[in-house]
């Protein structure tokens, strides 16, 4: 496989060489997630980040799955961004499940039809899972976990655990795949109103996928949270918890927090791997990116894994008793005291969510 990013320039504040960008036609094939019968907001977010590769991007949105709230879902994305001019509707029980092997032969086939000149995915485990596969099908080397771009070859992406930035321009032959952090492309509410025309619907020929296809890997269940609290991904408020909790018994404060303030609850990879919490709450480098209005963080030391899961976030509160602990060096309001009097003060004082 040919590895044809060039690294431009690594520095903590990037600097964008921008060069304009050559005139060739660009359009783009976004791998749409759903759930319920919706898109996930962070499918949309990958709209916007093709929105960004140029104005005169024609984007497509590949879905597969099947059932019911498979077509609802394929309903909402014809009307979920105004960027989106075609829905490409992959409509199987081989993509009943979110399994990368079949996905990856998938969009391989449809780029040979096809022929975009970008293929980019949401940076979430779905994208990480597929994309690079999807990749190696087609002999090009993915770009992952970009948070800028700059032009339809330029892109910036973080590196040393977030602790650089990096500038890449894309070389390789076409397509140029991305995986892009959702977090850095919020939609805008004005785009998040639902478009009055739709997008066109095309149904997928899937008659050269064969058995094959699905590969050695098998779908087993599906388990999830509580399904009544926001996903930790997208959610407006996180609250974390560290090790300084220092039992599964006591993180239950953090989530009886959480409730109160319609929050998404995380955990430090120590707390994780304490089994305190399950690994899908793990915030960090090996866990979750995100990037919410309000991230309070209750005895976190702050170590730079995770900062880099949740740097990005636009108010951070850290309650810690070590007044030297790192997370204070990126916390806008710290607290040096004791969780176990801070926890139950704010629960006592903070309103019942109605
Ligand atoms: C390759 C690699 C990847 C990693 N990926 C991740 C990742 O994705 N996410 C992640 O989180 N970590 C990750 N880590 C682990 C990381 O290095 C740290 O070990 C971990 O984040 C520490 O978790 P912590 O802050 O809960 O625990 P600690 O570092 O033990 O900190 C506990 C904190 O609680 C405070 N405290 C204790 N008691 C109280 C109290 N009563 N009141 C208030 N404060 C109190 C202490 O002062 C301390 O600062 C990774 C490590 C490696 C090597």
């Amino acid at each position: 496989m040919a590895a044809r990013v060039i690294l431009w320039a690594l520095s903590k504040r990037p600097r964008c060489f921008h060069r304009p960008s050559i005139s060739r036609s660009i359009s783009t094939l976004v791998l749409g997630e759903h759930e319920n019968g919706s898109i996930k907001s962070q499918s949309l977010s990958a709209v916007e980040a093709a929105k960004s590769l140029s104005d005169d991007n024609s984007v497509s949105m590949l879905l597969a799955g099947s059932g019911p709230s498979f077509n609802e879902a394929v309903k909402h994305a014809a009307s979920s961004h105004p960027s989106i001019s075609q829905v490409l509707v992959a409509d199987s029980d081989k993509f009943a499940y979110p399994i990368a092997e079949p996905w990856a032969k998938l969009v391989h086939m449809i780029q040979q039809r096809e022929k975009y000149s970008h293929i980019i995915s949401a940076s979430g485990s779905f994208g990480k899972n597929v994309l690079p596969r999807a990749a190696a099908l087609l002999d090009v080397s993915p770009i992952t976990d970009v948070i800028e771009i700059s032009g339809s070859s330029q892109f910036v992406r973080p590196i040393y655990a977030g602790n650089a930035l990096c500038t890449v321009r894309y070389t390789g032959a076409n397509p140029c795949m991305l995986t892009v952090r959702a977090t850095s492309f919020p939609m805008p509410k004005s785009s998040a109103e639902s478009r009055s025309n739709g997008a066109s619907i095309s149904q997928v020929d899937l008659s050269a996928l064969d058995e094959d296809s699905i590969g050695k890997s098998r779908y087993v269940k599906h388990t999830s949270q509580d399904a009544e609290r926001p996903d930790l991904g997208s959610a407006r408020i996180v609250v974390t918890g560290g090790r300084g909790l220092k039992s599964a018994e006591n993180f239950k404060m953090i989530e009886k927090l959480a409730e109160k303030l319609g929050a998404a609850v995380g955990a430090t990879r120590a707390v994780v791997d304490a089994g305190f919490v399950p690994n899908d709450l793990q915030v960090g480098q090996t866990g979750k990116i995100v990037a919410p209005e309000l991230y309070m963080a209750f005895g976190v030391s702050g170590a730079i894994q995770h900062l880099a899961g949740m740097r990005d976030s636009k108010v951070i509160v850290a309650v810690n008793k070590d007044a030297d602990a790192p997370i204070f060096q990126v916390a806008d309001y710290g607290l040096v005291g004791d969780l176990f009097e801070v926890i139950p003060e704010l629960l006592e004082k903070f309103p019942e969510k109605k």
